[in-house]
């Protein structure tokens, strides 16, 4: 190990280096506070040659090496185990806009931009980049491509999978793949880009991304809505988007759990109105105000909606995004949570929330439901809080039983146990319950073929 630590600290230089405890602390622990590793190195490199080198050195001293963006991730995919031997690559200062093209509509970002920033960029010659979520400030384009993240502009244009042209990768063996090609049609041999990206750091590194851009979609309406239930959730999405096709950018279901978690925890969080579900709309190009307002009023007619208020100024809009973006640090602040992110059709939607809070208080009647999601995607992120001062061992008991009735049902329904946050170690045992044998073994050749060393993110996924 020490010569492998030398050998490091040559390729990155006195800067990009760092053993210190309390430099180490915040990358050694995930968002949630769950899991905690060690490592003897964490590396910073500038240059994707620098991480050629790095993956080479630690190919050949056959030791794991744990790729990390912003450590936003909610599956304990970016951090290293606890046997302190794997070295973390931090990849924020692998950090520059290679090109902006207006006329082709595609951008080339390093893996550790911000995605704020990159949407920033695009924003610059009046082009958009959707992909938006609550951790924009601080996640990277190479961890959002590593988990195909979704966010909450996925109903339009699709989750980072759908985003992406080209990609610059780093082999297990040190290779550099320069697949940046921004062509919107290429049928010449496998898409090889998409192994890489959702695969959580297990293939390969990701090092730059060509990026796809879109028209600016103009002026956004945004409305906060009440409505009686999930089932009416799901008819007005489907009547909204009749009635504006396309122009539907986000549909968000709430529950009203999470907004009293976010109400408690948060400041300066206002609603115009309590209800027992909330949903949060965009709507944007063409007189999508007056659509907007319209189907809404249908809504009101049919039942579908009880309750409207529609932002008025762009500062009342982001106080509404504000409060669903404040979800997950008002449950953090709440205490125990037990995150599920599952997705079933959403012609199931429904029947999932009354079988799961039914199912779930007879299973686990300590356990508080708070559900929120990307209803237009079929995600919902199915949380359950447990209340604080549990006897010892008695939280990792009711976890287990917790996800075992979330996971039987979404079996049930034919869903996934995860839409949007990816596997990392915290679902590795659900990924082998529900996947079938036959996808099980083509991971694994996957993962035997593109790292037999098992270097890449070892312990990951699979
Ligand atoms: C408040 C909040 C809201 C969120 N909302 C959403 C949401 O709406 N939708 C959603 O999908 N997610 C959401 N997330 C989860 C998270 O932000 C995303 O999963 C994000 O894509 C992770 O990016 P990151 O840079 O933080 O990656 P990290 O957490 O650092 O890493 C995630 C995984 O990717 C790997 N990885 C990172 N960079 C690379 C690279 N360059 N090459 C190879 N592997 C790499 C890591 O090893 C790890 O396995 C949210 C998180 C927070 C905190």
């Amino acid at each position: 190990m020490d010569v492998l630590l030398q050998q490091l600290k040559c390729i990155v230089g006195d800067d990009g280096w760092q053993t210190d405890p309390s430099v180490l602390e915040p990358h050694l622990t995930e968002w949630r506070n769950v899991v905690h590793g060690r490592t003897p190195m964490m590396v910073s490199p500038e240059t994707t040659g620098q991480v050629a080198e790095i993956v080479r050195a630690c190919s050949a001293a056959g030791v794991g090496l744990v790729p990390q963006g912003g450590n936003t991730g909610m599956c304990a995919g970016a951090v290293p185990d606890a046997s302190g031997e794997q070295i973390l690559l931090n990849l924020s200062r692998l950090n520059r806009i290679r090109n902006v093209d207006a006329e082709n509509f595609s951008l080339v970002a390093e893996a550790g931009c911000v995605l704020a920033d990159v949407r920033s960029a695009a924003r610059t010659v009046s082009r958009y980049f959707p992909l938006s979520m609550g951790g924009e400030g601080s996640c990277q384009i190479g961890g959002n491509l590593s988990t195909n993240a979704g966010g909450i502009n996925v109903i339009r244009y699709g989750t980072a999978r759908d985003l992406v042209l080209g990609v610059e990768v780093v082999l297990a063996d040190g290779t550099v793949w320069n697949g940046l090609r921004t062509l919107r049609k290429d049928t010449a041999g496998y898409d090889l880009k998409q192994l890489f990206i959702g695969s959580e750091g297990t293939l390969g590194i990701i090092t730059a991304a060509a990026l796809r851009l879109f028209p600016d979609p103009g002026e956004t309406v945004t409305a906060l809505l009440a409505v009686p239930d999930a089932l009416a959730a799901v008819t007005l999405l489907g009547n909204l988007r009749h009635a504006l096709q396309d122009r539907i950018q986000a549909f968000e279901l709430i529950g009203s759990r999470a907004m009293e978690y976010v109400q408690r925890h948060i400041p300066d969080v206002r609603l115009p109105f309590a209800s027992p579900w909330y949903v949060l709309v965009d709507a944007a190009g063409g007189s999508a105000a007056e659509s907007l307002q319209a189907a809404l009023m249908d809504g009101m007619r049919d039942g579908t909606v009880v309750d409207t208020a529609i932002a008025k100024n762009e500062a009342e809009a982001e106080g509404f995004w504000r409060a669903r973006h404040s979800i997950s640090e008002a449950e953090r602040r709440e205490g125990i949570g037990v995150k599920h992110d599952i997705s079933v059709p959403i012609a199931s939607m429904h029947e999932f929330l009354v079988k799961g809070e039914e199912r779930l208080a007879r299973a686990v009647p300590e356990a508080e439901p708070v559900v929120f999601g990307h209803v237009g995607d079929g995600n919902l992120h199915y949380n359950a809080h447990l209340p604080a001062g549990l006897e010892p061992g008695r939280e990792g008991e009711l976890r287990t039983r917790i996800s075992q009735v979330v996971y039987g049902l979404v079996a049930e329904l034919d869903g996934s146990v995860s839409a949007e946050h990816g596997i990392g170690v915290l679902k590795k045992e659900w990924l082998e319950a529900h996947k079938s044998g036959v996808e099980m073994r083509l991971m694994r050749t996957l993962k035997d073929a593109l790292d037999p060393k098992n270097t890449l993110n070892p312990g990951k996924v699979i």
